[in-house]
């Protein structure tokens, strides 16, 4: 919502001042709309501002409208304070094991939650001006703060908190992203809980936190809590962690959670939820019995709702569905030939990458002719890997197991575990592993999962790999340093390898050396 004022980012410090400085200026002023613009953009998440940027740097004349905070999610209220929070949490579990380096750190240490927290705000502020309007303004984007809404064929309107500005477009782009979702659980509302949306704006650790849903969101912010010193309980209604990953992968983090506090609450299901004081009280089933568990705080992460609604989408004939968004061809052209849509308002891999990937595709299928349908992008085409930064983090790209067999793929899997890998060992980081489905008769790569410290990082070498179309073979060749994590991707691929090395081979490689003994 546009809430020009102070208090727009919360705590209002000089970190967040400077932060709304750039991506909510209050003293903005709207430029005059410039005639037809080529490319109207609705949203100024990662989306809508590559989105913009581009067009502008193509000589196209853009209009970009957000009506919160410039930078969306990712920047204000997603990956950035969240991996800003993640990292202090790591140092202060690292704090804890310091024994096993050698490092008796003595008792009465102080542990600075509110510190932690106002390093997050000045990073987060510190990276906020590559999303500023006025950087944008400077490289050509006519920046309009206020909600926009389509008013006809061709027309979308500002409504700002210095009046209404009419736009005129010869092609728009919805980039309007998604909010946390609300469980319909009775008394929730009433109780107030935290989600992405607030919880960065905490100054005093909650000491007993529930988490309800256990997707990447809730495993993140889990885990950190937990190592900041909460007593975490997670709510989760399926059998283990991130449903999306192999279960053993999930496994190898959960156990870690587990480690750092986390109690799980699997095959769960909150049923109620009251205040009692300044208390919070969970009713939930377990296993056919209910339970209540009392907490100071409760954190939703149960997935994302697309920002469809007040748009306008009907009057100009885009449809959208409430849960999935706005409908799109591959070309990310919505029902309406003349509007597109990109980022998490469309796309089920919500991720700031694949916002920036589609934002590309708008650029190329919206403001370039295509005869006879030649030069088009297509969301088809891409290779999405993805991370979710626990620790250990898993990371995947392409197709799971299940993926392949679904489409009649047939694979070879393999997987090489982390404890026979030095560098791991030596770090103490050996608990995870690479797994890749290698497409049958082929040295073709379909999908890899690494979970590591760093798979995250890792994955990259695979994702190279399938979008230049190139195969196993070249990874088998490609020297890596000695000694690095990144080496049990080699070390994966040799497996493929040697199960390639059939006895028959083998075989007639014995009479070979026999022949040249002979000579
Ligand atoms: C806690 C958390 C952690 C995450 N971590 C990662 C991560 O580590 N890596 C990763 O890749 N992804 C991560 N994500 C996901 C990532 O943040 C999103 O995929 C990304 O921000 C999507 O970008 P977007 O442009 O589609 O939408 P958004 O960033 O949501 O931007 C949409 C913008 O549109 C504006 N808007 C909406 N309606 C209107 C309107 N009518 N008029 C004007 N403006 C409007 C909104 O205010 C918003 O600024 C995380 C998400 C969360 C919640």
């Amino acid at each position: 919502m546009s809430l020009h004022g102070e208090n727009l980012v919360l705590p209002n410090d000089e970190h967040n001042q400077a932060l709304v400085a750039n991506v909510h200026p209050s003293n903005w002023v709207n430029p005059e709309p410039a005639g037809r613009y080529n490319i109207v953009v609705i949203g100024a998440g990662t989306a809508g501002l590559i989105t913009a940027v581009i067009a502008a740097s193509l000589g196209a004349k853009v209009a970009l409208i957000e009506r919160h905070l410039m930078g969306g999610d990712c920047l204000n209220v997603g990956c950035v304070p969240s991996k800003g929070m993640i990292r202090a949490a790591r140092a202060w579990a690292d704090v804890r094991q310091a024994a096993e380096f050698g490092l008796h750190i003595p008792a009465g240490v102080k542990y600075d939650f509110g510190a932690a927290m106002a390093r997050m705000r000045r990073l987060r502020a510190r990276i906020s001006h590559n999303d500023s309007a006025h950087r944008y303004t400077k490289l050509g984007v006519d920046v309009f703060i206020g909600n926009g809404r389509f008013t006809g064929s061709g027309t979308i309107q500002v409504e700002g908190p210095a009046g209404n500005r009419t736009l005129s477009f010869a092609r728009a782009a919805i980039c309007t992203g998604a909010r946390a979702a609300a469980p319909p659980t009775p008394g929730l509302e009433e109780t107030g809980y935290l989600t992405n949306e607030t919880i960065f704006s905490l100054t005093e650790l909650p000491l007993r936190l529930a988490v309800i849903g256990a997707g990447p969101v809730g495993c993140e912010m889990a885990q950190s809590f937990a190592r900041f010193g909460s007593r975490v309980q997670l709510f989760e209604r399926m059998g283990h962690i991130l449903p999306r990953e192999d279960a053993d992968a999930a496994e190898i983090v959960q156990a870690q959670m587990n480690k750092d506090g986390v109690e799980f609450l699997f095959n769960s299901r909150v049923t109620r939820v009251e205040r009692r004081g300044a208390e919070k009280v969970i009713h939930y089933d377990l296993q056919g019995m209910t339970n209540e568990l009392v907490v100071d705080d409760i954190l939703v992460g149960i997935g994302r709702a697309p920002n469809v609604d007040g748009l306008g989408l009907e009057l100009v004939g885009v449809e959208y569905d409430q849960r999935t968004g706005v409908k799109v061809n591959a070309g990310l052209q919505t029902t309406n030939p003349s509007i597109y849509a990109a980022g998490d308002i469309c796309f089920p891999l919500k991720f700031t990458h694949t916002a920036d990937a589609m934002a590309q595709i708008v650029i190329q299928n919206a403001l370039f002719p295509h005869p006879f349908g030649l030069g088009r992008a297509s969301t088809d085409s891409l290779i999405i890997p993805w991370a979710t930064f626990t620790e250990p983090e898993i990371a995947h790209v392409g197709m799971y197991e299940k993926d392949a067999k679904d489409k009649g793929i047939e694979v070879e899997t393999y997987t090489f575990a982390l404890d026979e890998v030095d560098r791991a060992i030596l770090d103490g980081e050996d608990d995870g592993f690479a797994r890749i489905h290698i497409q049958k008769g082929t040295d073709k790569i379909v999908g890899a999962t690494i979970v590591a410290a760093h798979a995250g990082e890792m994955i990259n070498e695979f994702s190279v790999l399938m979008k230049a179309g190139l195969g196993a073979k070249i990874i088998a060749g490609t020297i890596h340093p000695y000694p690095t994590q990144a080496e049990v991707n080699k070390k994966v691929v040799n497996l493929w390898r040697k199960a390639h090395f059939t006895p028959r081979t083998k075989a007639l490689l014995m009479k070979l050396f026999a022949w040249m003994r002979r000579k």
